[in-house]
């Protein structure tokens, strides 16, 4: 039964109306297409991981109240997603008069041309249905944003053609009109003119815009939704205390809270390419790592906390990470891919664009800080999984003479030539992930031999671009 209605679609304003199709205001057909999903108990958004119980209960409430929301949150906390996802309510496809700008309900047209043509053409006016997407826009507010951009313009080319200035067929419609039945989403709210930001709240609060001095009545339904920093949103004088009232909802988005789940964000995030004859295997501690510095750079005083460190961060630096280690497998010969410790370096130009640092000084200082922040979640990570004390054997070795060279472009079975003098260090690592092919193998003993450096039990020196640990 249900196919069959999606085939046939009512054509015009007659058969719409024996059909018995109920045109619902934007934010009633949400809530109703909400309760469904509560109903179900399915998950309102399948792709947002790390909300559950925090800003999705929110978000329900705000939909099921029909109120315009604002998210506040530091960059990278997927407010535009959720913003995105909001469209995932609205009914697949909705009728409006055919080729009107704005959407017109066909049953209650507000637009001047199509009250005429419904006057003119009664019950065979003609109708089509419009997807949900043409039903959305978004805007990054910037200071030049303009009331024209927003709500319209009188049409210059329309005056000289010789209509009236007072006649409502001269405006050009922006945006908020050309998503009427739909949802706006306003990004960076703070940084619009203050002039159009009261623009924007007479919308909200009246409905009706005005343009170029005359007034003209238009009942619009749009949901708005904006987002902005919760920093600059609460800086006194970023936005005009009315337009702050009218967001009836105001919430508040956050970083995962824990790596674990960031981790998992990654994993559905990072870019994936055609399997092209090359196995990817991450070691968990691996992923963990490059985790681990993104929390530490949230909790860094010498980075701009303000700004935030997002979690694409996490998800570039794991992209670029595995990009090293894959063209070593490839100039190789490898099958199988697995970063490595010395494969971290190569996240320093994916991590610099992305922090945001306290003050500006001397050159040079972002890369220190990006190299600190990798050596203590390594060593954080390492202390998760070993305890320096029970590796003294590995420890014992090195003080007798043992070195190991490792880099990151040394195959993994070199890796493993050189460590078979060292049979306490390779026990180890094969205990540590049972059955794993090679570049695993290699990648967990580099992982031991960092960690105990880091914890000052071996020596380390740079020789070009490799890396030899000795007692
Ligand atoms: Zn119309």
């Amino acid at each position: 039964m249900k196919a069959a209605k999606e085939i046939w679609k009512p054509e015009t304003l007659k058969e719409l109306r024996k059909s018995r199709y109920r045109v619902l205001p934007v934010r009633e057909e949400m809530r109703k297409n909400l309760m469904a999903k509560l109903k179900t108990g399915e998950p309102l958004f399948q792709d947002i991981v790390g909300y559950e119980s925090t800003v999705i209960p929110q978000l329900e409430n705000a939909v099921l109240a029909g109120h315009d929301m604002i998210f506040l949150g530091e960059r990278g906390q997927a407010k535009s997603r959720l913003i995105r996802n909001l469209t995932r309510l609205l009914d697949r496809e909705i009728p409006i008069i055919k080729g009107c700008e704005i959407n017109d309900n066909p049953f209650a047209p507000i637009c001047k041309s199509c009250r005429e043509k419904t006057l003119e053409q009664g019950d065979s006016l003609e109708i089509e249905w419009i997807t949900s997407e043409r039903r959305y826009a978004e805007k990054l507010a910037t200071p030049d944003v303009t009331i024209a951009d927003l709500i319209g313009e009188v049409d210059p080319i329309k005056v000289a053609e010789g209509k009236y200035l007072s006649d409502e067929h001269v405006i050009h419609f922006g945006m908020i009109p050309r998503v009427n039945r739909g949802i706006l989403s306003i990004n960076e709210l703070p940084d619009l003119a203050e002039k159009v930001q009261v623009g924007l709240f007479n919308i909200m609060q009246e409905r009706d815009i005005q343009i170029k001095g005359f007034s003209i009545r238009l009942v619009l339904d749009v949901l708005i939704v904006a987002s902005a920093n919760p920093e600059d949103y609460t800086n006194r004088g970023r936005i005009i205390t009315p337009l702050k009232d009218r967001y009836s909802s105001q919430i508040r988005t956050h970083y995962p809270v824990a790596p674990a789940i960031e981790s998992k964000i990654v994993e559905q995030e990072r870019r994936r390419f055609e399997d092209d004859g090359y196995a990817v295997v991450m070691p968990p501690f691996m992923q963990e790592i490059v985790t681990q510095i993104t929390f530490l750079a949230r909790q860094s005083a010498e980075v701009s906390q303000h700004s935030g460190v997002s979690v694409r961060m996490s998800i570039s630096n794991t992209e670029c990470m595995l990009s090293n280690a894959e063209k070593r497998a490839i100039r190789l010969g490898e099958k199988e891919v697995s970063p490595r410790i010395s494969d971290l370096p190569a996240i320093i130009s994916s991590t610099a664009g992305k922090l945001e640092l306290e003050s500006f000084s001397e050159d040079g200082r972002e890369d220190k800080l990006i190299r600190h922040l990798i050596n203590e979640a390594v060593r954080q990570t390492f202390d998760k999984y070993f305890d320096v004390g029970s590796l003294a054997g590995v420890v014992a070795a090195f003080h007798e003479g043992a070195t190991a060279i490792v880099s990151d472009s040394l195959p993994s079975e070199e890796y493993l030539r050189q460590f078979s003098g060292i049979s306490d260090l390779l026990a180890r690592a094969e205990s540590f992930r049972p059955q794993c092919g090679p570049a695993v193998l290699a990648s967990i003993v580099e992982f031991i031999l960092e960690g105990l450096y880091l914890h000052n039990r071996v020596h380390k020196e740079q020789l070009g671009a490799q890396v030899r640990y000795k007692g």
